[in-house]
């Protein structure tokens, strides 16, 4: 059955990779279950699950800085509905392909339902590069997105969030123009500014939950982040919150790196400086990181060794993927085993590949998947969309420490259910069986 759904992806979605890869992975992880418990097969769930809900593609048309008309594509899959209105983020980045909002989305539907909420699965996004466009373009981009993805949301039906190249300002000019269309002020949109319906702490949440999820890794075998070296792909939000959570708590992180190059500080990343080059919209080179403080190392991507990534070669404790899908292959995983690495929490979606995750597994180091790993982020847009709902707004404390419950829970459930089927130490089975159970059965409850 399983491999019959394979094959059927594979004949059907021939230019998807990644949403293959992220199909095999559960696929893989559900067999157990599926020997254990019959009904999943006899509902069909297999099937229904691995095919979107619904699809959107549409054509986005704006108007660049020297008068030309452009084009890109736009995507919103609708994956599940089962659990709550379609959740999840929007990318905009030029590798986007139908295949990577696909996969994305997958993740999504599992994801979500770890965290114990009421929200189903979706993600969207463009091929737009926002790399070197000015503020008016953004802006005109966002503009004509929403104009034509409005029809399709609503804050009870699919509430989109920001992911690669979405943050805040792109989320304010999606959200004006929904407004501007619909005359509707309502939570369609999460990770919206604090003054206008948006969730303190929602900007730090993914990076924070990274971090807490790994400190319920490491209290399992008895130990803590106080003292430990880490080492951060990424520069965006997920890195950056990373980054300062792990000062907070003890620990030293050490790395960080964009898609041209990366930056190695012994002495540990300044976050102070690493703010002001990325944050707020702004996406300037870590080169200058390294001529602020001439103590760091600064490798540019063109002198990476052949298909490494330079992080994942330096010595640390504590691994934190948190730029992109597959950033970490196999040669990478075994360097930082050989390297004395005890634990990695993916920050980002899928970015250790299939083989790299086989070696983390087979060497039983702490192994946090991202579907669990950095639901934070989703989990937080959870609780903004209920502050939105009651028209309140909690503190920052209030928001981080449910946050921090979340990320026990989503620890607790995936640990729990891999221990149930024999593998203690294995959490992409723990979290792969556990978020399909729970969509499995309100699907088999809902009927076909
Ligand atoms: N893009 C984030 C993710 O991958 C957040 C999605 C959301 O907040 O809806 O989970």
């Amino acid at each position: 059955m399983s491999l019959n759904i394979l094959s059927k992806i594979q004949r059907s979605s021939p230019g998807e990779p990644e949403f293959y890869q992220a199909v095999e992975e559960v696929v893989q992880s559900l067999e157990p279950l599926f020997a254990k418990e019959k009904k999943y097969l006899e509902y069909n769930i297999l099937e229904r699950i691995v095919e979107p809900e619904r699809a959107i593609t549409f054509r986005v048309t704006w108007i660049d800085d020297q008068g030309r008309l452009q084009v890109n594509k736009g995507y919103r899959i609708q994956f599940s509905s089962t659990l709550g209105p379609y959740k999840g983020g929007l990318r905009f980045h030029p590798s986007v392909t139908s295949g990577t909002i696909k996969f994305l989305g997958f993740e999504q539907i599992f994801k979500n339902a770890l965290t114990g909420l009421a929200i189903g699965g979706a993600k969207g996004g463009s091929d737009f590069d926002p790399k070197g466009k000015s503020n008016n373009e953004i802006m005109r981009f966002c503009q004509s997105f929403m104009t034509e993805l409005y029809r399709h949301i609503g804050d009870t039906i699919d509430v989109p969030a920001g992911d690669i190249g979405v943050g805040g300002r792109e989320i304010g000019y999606l959200y004006g123009q929904y407004k501007r269309l619909t005359g509707s002020y309502e939570g369609v949109l999460t990770g919206k500014k604090i003054a206008w319906g948006g969730s303190l702490a929602r900007t730090e949440a993914t990076g924070y939950g990274a971090v807490y999820f790994a400190e319920n890794l490491l209290a399992s075998r008895n130990d803590t982040l106080e003292d430990k070296v880490a080492t951060v792909s990424g520069s965006g939000n997920v890195a950056i919150y990373t980054i300062k959570k792990l000062y907070e708590l003890g620990a030293k992180p050490v790395t960080c790196s964009d898609s041209r190059g990366t930056i190695y500080h012994e002495a540990g990343i300044h976050l102070h400086t690493l703010q002001q080059l990325k944050e707020q919209g702004k996406n300037e080179s870590l080169e200058k990181y390294a001529e602020i403080h001439p103590d760091a190392k600064y490798t540019p991507a063109s002198q990476y060794p052949e298909g490494r990534h330079p992080v994942w070669s330096i010595p640390c404790q504590l691994a934190f993927p948190c730029a992109t899908q597959n950033e970490l292959n196999l040669e990478d995983a075994k360097a930082l085993l050989n390297n004395g690495c005890i634990l990695v929490a993916e920050g980002a979606n899928m970015p250790s590949t299939p083989e790299a995750v086989h070696a983390f597994l087979e060497a039983k180091i702490l192994y946090g998947p991202g579907k669990a790993a950095n639901a934070g982020g989703v989990a937080t847009s959870q609780l903004e969309m209920a502050q939105n709902a009651s028209m309140i707004q909690w503190s920052f404390e209030e928001v981080d420490a449910r946050l921090k419950g979340i990320m026990q829970n989503i620890y607790l459930t995936a640990s729990q259910t891999a221990e149930e089927f024999g593998q203690p130490h294995n959490l992409v089975l723990g979290a792969n069986i556990a978020g399909f159970r729970k969509v499995a059965d309100a699907m088999i409850d809902q009927g076909a």
